[in-house]
């Protein structure tokens, strides 16, 4: 029979695998803390409009790429390709712009997309990411920035990650330029690809991030945004990035970078590294000054970035991370399980992090056990021990040991660790 296997595109995180997940969500909470941003959890499942109203009807992750289904009600729900569309929601279902004027949310969690599986790309990811609701100075765009900048620099990618900074304008701004760029494009649509001669129609601006070729050549005179930018879109990017500089964050502005969803506005910004291949991004965001009204909520400007898990933890190098086991308690005698439990649970209570064999194997297996776990120390209980109320401590690293008393075993551990 055929053992079951997880679905195509999913990935079980094994314990190997979990410190080093830990260790980055300990990150994200550390800066995101820093920064006075606190933690929304929303659900997994939400209403399939909630997607096609924020993120965009005609976008690949509406169009192709959600798990949507028919509920028992007739209800259509779909399990979340993103979150910033369910923070908006949550944001407006409970008011929270009424609590403060602005709003410092941060998140993590899982994402559903039905996309082709490759290296850095699943059907089943990870995203954490921020958005703040409330303000629409160009110092909010910085700070969001510098949260994405404090924690690729504490996971050590600061060095390996570019920022592509560019403002798409505001809807006025994108009016004319999507008027210029059709103008411009409408000579070359047949050479486009049926994707981007639908975009053409829908939604041009899309077409500047296509990966072909030759339709990145078509597009190598095309008009520029920055050439449609109101006096104000001008001045809130030249903010942005004199704030940029202020904090020495290195940037290039990249005027092809428009990102994929409709609810973007003026700044947009990419963080990408080619350790992680093809699939280059490792953090994306922006403004969304339209997205809550959109959602029918108020007029409430907004900016955020959402990065992959996955894509994070594929660049940092391998670090090496510390056994969590302090103790090894090693038991060589039967009678004596009782005597282990009290004494290891004394221990745990004490804050020791404590393994025991529940095999009854050997002395020399119990002792390359507890050499492969990584404790610093062994404790050793036998026959001897347990007729004379003692117990023996070896330090794993030094092999150095000593018998003490039952009774004076919390006491040493505590001068042996201080
Ligand atoms: P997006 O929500 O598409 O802007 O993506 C934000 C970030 O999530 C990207 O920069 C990637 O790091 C990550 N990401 C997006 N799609 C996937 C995927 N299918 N698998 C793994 N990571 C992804």
């Amino acid at each position: 029979m055929n053992t079951i296997q997880n679905i195509k595109g999913t990935q079980d995180i094994l314990p190997l695998d979990t410190k080093k997940w830990q260790n980055l969500e300990t990150i994200v909470r550390k800066i995101c803390s820093r920064f006075g941003y606190e933690e929304i959890r929303t659900p997994i499942i939400e209403q399939t409009r909630l997607f096609s109203r924020s993120v965009g009807e005609d976008t690949d992750i509406v169009t192709k790429e959600m798990y949507t289904w028919e509920d028992r009600d007739g209800t259509s729900l779909t399990l979340r390709p993103e979150l910033t569309a369910s923070v908006a929601r949550s944001f407006i279902q409970h008011n929270l712009g009424a609590q403060s004027p602005i709003q410092r949310l941060f998140y993590m969690g899982p994402l559903f997309r039905r996309e082709r599986p490759q290296k850095g790309r699943q059907r089943q990811f990870h995203q954490f990411g921020v958005e703040a609701f409330g303000s629409e100075n160009p110092e909010q765009d910085a700070e969001i920035i510098a949260i994405a900048w404090h924690i690729l620099s504490e996971c050590g990618l600061s060095d390996i990650a570019t920022l592509n900074l560019n403002s798409i304008g505001c809807l006025n701004c994108r009016k004319e330029y999507r008027k210029a760029l059709k103008e411009y494009l409408s000579p070359h649509l047949q050479q486009l690809s049926e994707t981007s001669q639908k975009r053409f129609e829908i939604n041009p601006l899309r077409i500047l991030d296509t990966k072909s070729e030759n339709e990145q050549r078509i597009l190598k005179d095309a008009p520029l945004i920055s050439n449609f930018f109101t006096a104000k879109d001008q001045e809130h990017f030249n903010s942005v990035q004199d704030l940029l500089n202020t904090l020495n964050i290195p940037f290039t502005i990249n005027e092809k970078l428009v990102r994929g969803l409709d609810y973007y506005s003026s700044t947009v910004f990419e963080f990408t590294s080619s350790v992680i291949g093809s699939q280059d991004a490792l953090l994306g965001g922006g403004r969304y000054d339209n997205l809550v009204k959109a959602l029918g909520g108020k007029q409430m400007p907004g900016i955020g970035f959402a990065a992959g898990m996955e894509r994070f933890l594929l660049a940092m190098s391998e670090q090496a991370f510390e056994s969590s086991i302090d103790i090894y308690f090693i038991n060589l005698d039967h009678e004596a399980i009782s005597t282990v439990f009290t004494l290891t649970d004394k221990l745990r209570k004490n804050g020791y992090s404590v393994l025991t064999d529940t095999l009854r194997r050997s002395m020399k297996s119990q002792l390359r056990d507890a050499n492969r776990s990584g404790a610093k120390y062994a404790i050793i209980l036998g026959d001897t021990e347990l007729s004379t109320g003692t117990i023996i401590i070896k330090n794993l690293n030094d092999g150095i040991q000593e018998t003490i008393q039952q009774n004076d075993l919390i006491n040493k551990m505590q001068s042996l660790t201080n």
